[in-house]
């Protein structure tokens, strides 16, 4: 990435974990970067929102950024099973992932609510780490940059000018989320150009400083390809986010 936004990557653990395992994890990433510090690499985890606030206690004093793989676009009240903003604030996140493509599949959730979120997000104080991504159909199709740009319109276009300082974009295509099967640093380059190129006509000068993620089978042998290209800031790591050496190795190729 360019050097005015720090790199970033953020784990994104879904629903695996337990508690010892959870400890034993987090200890070993605080660990190796209290020994051997990654600069001004920003590192973020998102473990399933039960436990966020041990996770957030065993963080606290490092480095390392709590965040949540989800929220409520909803402030409070009758929303049995649902997690808040504030809420998430309350234990400790600094920042949420929203519309992940996991979330817009199972879950039916369309932009109109990635809308609502990632909104709820900013207004609480968090950085909501917006997903955007296209199916393979999409691509082979030659909808690629469509499809990313009008998710990316929808959840943006309603924000306001001070709000995309705590914006991140990651871009997960959805044929290489936990395929095996990652994009070429070229093929997702190509999208984050065409994002960041949306960013600064939505947002001006300020869709400049939006971290950009890519996201979809990241690992330690492709990370550092990946994050040498001009529009690609870090990542968001799924499966190889659960074990301590692959995660950091990811971190140190920021
Ligand atoms: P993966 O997942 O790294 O396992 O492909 C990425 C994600 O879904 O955020």
């Amino acid at each position: 990435g360019i050097s005015m936004r720090n790199a970033l990557v953020i784990g994104n653990w879904k629903m695996n974990g337990e508690t010892a395992a959870n400890h034993t994890l987090v200890a070993s990433l605080v660990e190796s970067l209290e020994v051997s510090p990654v600069g001004s690499v920003e590192v973020g985890i998102c473990p399933p929102a039960v436990y966020l606030h041990s996770v957030g206690l065993q963080l606290e004093g490092s480095v390392v950024s709590l965040g949540a793989q989800n929220l409520s676009e909803h402030n409070a009240g009758a929303y049995t099973g649902e997690v808040s903003a504030a809420m998430l604030r309350d234990v400790g996140c600094h920042m949420v992932i929203v519309g992940h493509s996991e979330r817009r599949s199972l879950y039916h959730e369309d932009d109109e609510q990635v809308a609502a979120k990632t909104l709820a997000a900013l207004r609480a104080g968090l950085k909501p780490v917006l997903c955007v991504g296209e199916t393979l159909a999409q691509r082979e199709s030659g909808e690629a940059l469509d499809v990313v740009a009008r998710q990316l319109c929808a959840a943006v276009s309603g924000l306001e000018a001070d709000e995309f300082e705590r914006l991140v974009v990651a871009y997960e295509p959805v044929w290489a989320i936990g395929t095996g099967k990652t994009a070429s640093p070229e093929q997702a380059q190509e999208v984050h150009a065409h994002i960041r190129t949306v960013l600064v006509r939505v947002a001006g000068v300020a869709g400049q400083n939006v971290q950009l993620l890519y996201g979809g089978s990241v690992n330690a042998d492709n990370a550092a390809e990946l994050f040498a290209k001009p529009d690609i800031d870090g990542g968001l790591i799924g499966g190889a986010s659960l074990k301590a050496n692959d995660f950091i190795a990811i971190c140190r190729a920021a």
